[in-house]
C-alpha cells in the first residue's frame, strides 16, 4: 500500500451477513449475491467468495464486463446480467455461460442475426416484468405475447420472471403492495404460457428480509450483504457493516486567527487553530457534498473544513497532533462511530452511493480474506463453485 489511505473490509463480515439472511429465509428459496459495481465497493471477486462460502446459489451483476471478470477469477455459479445486453453481444454471453435479463421480442428479434436457431449453445434467460418501478421490463399483456413465441424457441430456457420494487424502503407499503398484485398478475401470464420457468423472484434486501412472503423462490441481496439497512426499518436479521474508512495526516500546522485554508478562500479560522492534511478527496469518492461532515481522530469527531480538493482536504484538529495519526472516516475509534448511515442521510442517499463512490485509487485491506482463501479447497462449497459449466 504505497498510499495511507485504505478501506479495511471484513469477508467474514459479509459471509456471517449473508449466514444469517440465508437462515431466515425457508431453505428452498435461491440466495442469489449482488455483487455489481465491485461488489457495492467492497471487491466483486472477494464478496462474490465470501457469499459462495456462505451458500449463495446465483451471483449477480448489472453489466457483462463486471461478469467477465468474475469468469476470469474462476467463479463457476451461474451468474445473472441485471441489466439487458446490445443483441451482437450474445455470442459472448454463450461462451462464458451467463444468465440474460430479456426485456422485448424486439431485441430476441435482432438477436437471432446473431445466433441462429440451429446453431449450438442455449440461452438462459431471466424475463424482466416491470410493475411500477418504470426502469425496465414488460409493462403489457401485449408485450408479453409478444415476447413469448420467442421464449418457446428450442435453445431458450427461461430460468427465470422477475421484478423489481420502487418503494421497499419506505414506511408506507401501498404502492408495494399494487406492485406485488400486478407481479402476481403477470405470474399467472407465465403459468398459463406453458412454458417452463424455473424461478420466479422479486425481492431484493429490504422486501427479502421484511416481508417474508415476497422471498418466492429466490432473492436477490446486495446491500443487506454489506451490512446495509434502513435505520427507520426493524431488523430481525443481525446485519454488520463490513467497510471502514481510514487515512493518515500527513502535514500538521497551526493557522492563526483570521487565516483562510482551500479553494476559494472556503474557510477561515475563527480562533488560532489546529489544521490537519489528509490525502484523501473527490477523485477517492470522498464528494464536496461530505462538506459538513465529520471525521474522527484520537477518539474525538473533529469537522472537514475548506473545500474538499481533489486529492486531499483539511481537518480541524482538537490541538497539536503528530503527522501520521489515524484519521477515521467510516467506522469506530473509541466511543464514537460514524456510520453509513450518518453520511447517507448527509447526502440524502443511501450507504451503498457511498461505498460504491470509493474510487479505484483507495487501497482495499482485507482483513481476514487468507481465512477465506484457506477455507477455499477444504469445504463443501467447494463443490458447489466447481458444479456449474463454463
Ligand atoms: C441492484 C439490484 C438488486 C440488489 O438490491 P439491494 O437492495 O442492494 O439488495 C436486486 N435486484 C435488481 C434488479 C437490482 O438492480
Amino acid at each position: 500500500m504505497l498510499r495511507d489511505t485504505w478501506a479495511e473490509i471484513s469477508l467474514n463480515r459479509i459471509r456471517e451477513n449473508m449466514l444469517n439472511i440465508r437462515q431466515s429465509l425457508p431453505s428452498s428459496v435461491k440466495l442469489m449475491a449482488v455483487v455489481k459495481a465491485n461488489g457495492y465497493g467492497h471487491g466483486d471477486i472477494e464478496s462474490a467468495t465470501a457469499a459462495v462460502r456462505a451458500g449463495a446459489d446465483y451471483l449477480a451483476v448489472a453489466y457483462l464486463e463486471e461478469a467477465l471478470r468474475l469468469r476470469d477469477a474462476g467463479m463457476k455459479l451461474p451468474i445473472l446480467l441485471l441489466a439487458p445486453i446490445r443483441p451482437e453481444q450474445v455470442q459472448l454471453v454463450l461462451k462464458f455461460n451467463l444468465t440474460l435479463t430479456v426485456t422485448s421480442a424486439k431485441w430476441f428479434s435482432e438477436m437471432r442475426a446473431y445466433k441462429p436457431y440451429a446453431s449450438p449453445g442455449k440461452l438462459r434467460v431471466h424475463v424482466k416484468m416491470d410493475t411500477g418501478l418504470g426502469r425496465i421490463g414488460i409493462r403489457t399483456k401485449e408485450e408479453w405475447d409478444e415476447i413469448l413465441p420467442w421464449l418457446r424457441a428450442e435453445d431458450v430456457e427461461v430460468d427465470g420472471f422477475y421484478t423489481h420494487f420502487a418503494t421497499a424502503g419506505q414506511a408506507d407499503t401501498d404502492y408495494l403492495e399494487q406492485q406485488a398484485a400486478r407481479f402476481a398478475q403477470m405470474m399467472d401470464w407465465g403459468h398459463s404460457s406453458g412454458l417452463t420457468i424455473r424461478h420466479y423472484h422479486c425481492a431484493g434486501s429490504i422486501a427479502a428480509l421484511r416481508f417474508p412472503h415476497l422471498a418466492m423462490d429466490m432473492v436477490r441481496i446486495g446491500a443487506a450483504m454489506y451490512g446495509f439497512y434502513p435505520k427507520n426499518l426493524a431488523c430481525s436479521v443481525k446485519l454488520e457493516p463490513a467497510l471502514s474508512l481510514h487515512s493518515r495526516l500527513i502535514q500538521v500546522k497551526k493557522l492563526a486567527k483570521g487565516e483562510y485554508l482551500g479553494y476559494n478562500n472556503s474557510y477561515r479560522a475563527e480562533e488560532d487553530e489546529w489544521i490537519g492534511t489528509v490525502p484523501i478527496g473527490y477523485a477517492d469518492g470522498w464528494s464536496q457534498r461530505m462538506q459538513g461532515t465529520e471525521v474522527l481522530i484520537e477518539g474525538q469527531r473533529v469537522p472537514i473544513v475548506g473545500k474538499i480538493c481533489m486529492d486531499q482536504l483539511m481537518i480541524r484538529l482538537p490541538g497539536p497532533c503528530a503527522e501520521g495519526t489515524q484519521v477515521t472516516f467510516i467506522g469506530q475509534q473509541g466511543d464514537h462511530h460514524i456510520t453509513f448511515a450518518e453520511l447517507a442521510a448527509h447526502i440524502e442517499s443511501v450507504a451503498q452511493e457511498v461505498s460504491t463512490s470509493l474510487g479505484a485509487r483507495v487501497a482495499r485491506a482485507y482483513t481476514d480474506i487468507e481465512e477465506v482463501r484457506t477455507r477455499w479447497d477444504k469445504q463443501t462449497w467447494s463443490n458447489k463453485i466447481n458444479q456449474a459449466v463454463i
